[in-house]
């Protein structure tokens, strides 16, 4: 049911910065406040796609960083829930301040360690790992997540795409890699300067 022709919220203006919100995933980096912690744009399109929001659903965004992920999440229908749960308090503050600039009221901001700091929460209906990927933290969700909860998990580090390929291995779901780059400045012409590949795990548990 309902209408598949316009099945997202519209772009909306960020009341009093002139700047608009796009309908579409994959907001601006420069929506977000941040310190270079950041899942940009491009990858942060991805993650959102193997997300997958459906209407109503909530998501922990495990080391939530500059809040981008469960930001863009919740502007994805007016329904949505997200819970945030970050280690470091300076980004937990910015959490809130970019969720407050941006009109995000629905979002829960934890202060603390994974996986200790999901013991309280509302269990999911997906979860991003941007941040705090251990062999620890995949072990204890993969028994805390009820069967048919949404993983999905970033890795840059070399250890933490290793420990993704096993689990890939052992459970399935998909695995790709993100290499992108972007023209920049070369003397005076230009070239491609090449970002680390991201290592995305996406998997229902
Ligand atoms: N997706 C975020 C960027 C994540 S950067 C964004 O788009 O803004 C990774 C974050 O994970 C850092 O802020 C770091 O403080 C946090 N982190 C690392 N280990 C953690 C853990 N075990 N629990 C919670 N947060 C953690």
């Amino acid at each position: 049911p309902g209408d598949i022709a316009h099945p997202v919220c519209v772009g909306l203006e960020v009341a009093g910065t002139g700047a608009t919100v796009p309908a579409a995933s994959g907001w601006p980096d420069a929506l977000f406040a941040h310190d270079g912690q950041i899942t940009k744009r491009p990858v942060r399109a991805l993650a959102l796609s193997a997300l997958a929001p459906r209407p109503g659903e909530h998501l922990w965004d495990i080391g939530g960083g500059s809040g981008s992920v469960s930001i863009e999440w919740l502007g994805c229908h007016p329904a949505m829930q997200a819970t945030a749960i970050e280690a470091d308090p300076a980004r937990v503050a910015r959490i809130r301040a970019n969720a407050d600039a941006l009109g995000a009221d629905r979002l829960r901001v934890v202060e603390g360690r994974a996986p200790e700091a999901l013991d309280d929460l509302a269990p999911p209906q997906a979860v991003f790992i941007g941040g705090g990927l251990s062999e620890a933290l995949l072990s204890d969700l993969w028994v805390r997540l009820a069967p048919g909860t949404r993983l999905v998990a970033h890795a840059v580090t070399l250890e933490s795409e290793a420990l993704l390929a096993r689990w890939h291995g052992a459970e399935g779901g998909s695995l790709l890699r993100i290499d992108l780059a972007e023209a920049q400045p070369l003397g005076r012409k230009r070239g491609w300067r090449a970002a680390y590949p991201v290592v995305q795990w996406s998997v229902t548990r």
